[in-house]
């Protein structure tokens, strides 16, 4: 008899470790992971150096050092007009573990999750090692709408959460006011918990600011927000990531945390604070730089004729292979891809748990614009082989 759980019996490396595993291979273009590979921001760097050489390197509180939680609420109350106070912060090793000291600590054996799909790949496995089950419900491309029907035909008396990705990673969709809306009323309607994984608030091209569930009215004491410097700096080997939530919550994941990482290094944790409290004018460079790269791949890819499906937010865009006229899968297109082509992607049913579309493909933008234009050209090769 297996000494493994079942949940992790048969389960695979994840599709970002095993993309980058065959890019490393084949020297291959990654587009597949998500992680900019521009300088990262200087006085972060420089930031994190002066805390290791002049303050502790010695454990710092489980729910992190207080100058990094106040000033993530600071954070949101200037970018998205929150409320909070720092006990309603704990800070986490990365949003991954957020999300998992989350589901330990609010889901029971029995209970269900609405997950809608695409999902990020860490929430299902989660759920059920906690004891749950994941509900699907689907997201439809291009536009990925939440639909009232959907949501409450998934909704049984076991329900007791849901998990919103807002902006939504793979698709790069915001979720709109309207769809905002829907979603807490059947919060309310049912009384559920929301895990909203944000951590893509800051990364937008729509030129507005992020709206979170929790901003919505009677939503506070029932939503746990998480957010992740990964995004908003672009560093996402730091981990350092955050919940925010009522303090009622707050105090319960705290007890997950504790035995999960416990803490976070600190001198990431400082860096991070002074990090978030620059002014706005000091994230332009950065936000610009992403802008560039994402016209540079949208240009390329169209004139290469690959059809871009619309999204407002995140490092990734998606491709839709048959609207561009290639008859493949997207697991084939992005695993013959990354030998033939040199390029890896990620197949976007690679993150759809039962049905769904298997002909969108993700691409990460966040590169130099030299290195797309080589990747697109690559993949325009490609596909002449394919037609
Ligand atoms: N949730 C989503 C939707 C993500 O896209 C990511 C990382 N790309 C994470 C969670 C994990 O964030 P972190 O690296 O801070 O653990
Ligand atoms: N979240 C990153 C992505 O979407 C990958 C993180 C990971 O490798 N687990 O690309």
């Amino acid at each position: 008899m297996s000494r493994i759980h079942p949940v992790y019996a048969a389960m695979a490396p994840t599709i970002f470790e095993h993309m980058s595993g065959l890019a490393r291979a084949h020297d291959a273009i990654n587009l597949g992971q998500g992680f900019p590979d521009e300088t990262p921001p200087p006085d972060l760097i420089e930031a994190a150096a002066r805390a290791l050489a002049e303050r502790s390197n010695q454990y710092p509180p489980a729910f992190g050092v207080p100058e990094l939680r106040e000033e993530i609420c600071r954070f949101y109350a200037r970018r998205q007009a929150l409320e909070l106070r720092p006990d309603q912060v704990i800070v986490t090793s990365g949003a991954t573990e957020a999300l998992a000291a989350t589901i330990l600590a609010l889901v029971k054996p029995g209970d269900e999750v609405i997950l809608f799909q695409p999902a990020y790949d860490s929430y299902a496995p989660m759920i059920r090692r906690a004891g749950g089950q994941p509900v699907s419900v689907r997201l439809t491309p291009p536009e990925w709408p939440y639909v009232a029907e959907d949501i409450e035909r998934a909704i049984t008396s076991r329900t007791r959460l849901l998990i919103l990705n807002d902006p939504l990673n793979p698709a790069g969709k915001v979720t709109s006011e309207d769809e905002l809306a829907i979603i807490a009323g059947t919060c309310l309607r049912h009384d559920l918990v929301a895990i909203c994984d944000e951590v893509w608030e800051d990364v937008r091209f729509d030129g507005r600011s992020h709206r979170s569930l929790l901003d919505i009215p009677d939503m506070a004491d029932r939503v746990v927000k998480i957010g992740s410097a990964g995004k908003i700096f672009g560093l996402t080997g730091w981990k350092v990531g955050w919940i925010c939530a009522s303090a009622e919550l707050v105090s319960a994941i705290g007890r997950a945390h504790q035995f999960l990482t416990f803490t976070t290094p600190p001198a990431l944790q400082w860096a991070v604070a002074e990090g978030l409290a620059r002014p706005d004018a000091a994230f332009a460079p950065q936000r610009e730089h992403w802008a560039a790269s994402r016209a540079a791949l949208t240009t390329g890819l169209d004139r290469a004729g690959f059809v871009v499906l619309p999204s407002a937010a995140t490092w990734f865009l998606c491709v839709d292979l048959a609207a561009s006229g290639i008859a493949l899968s997207d697991r084939d297109f992005s695993a013959r891809a990354v030998i033939e082509a040199g390029v890896a992607s990620i197949p976007v049913s690679a993150l759809i748990e039962g049905q769904g579309p298997q002909h969108i493909l993700r691409l990460c933008f966040a590169k130099n614009v030299a290195i797309l234009d080589e990747a697109v050209e690559r993949l325009a090769t490609f596909r002449e082989t394919l037609i």
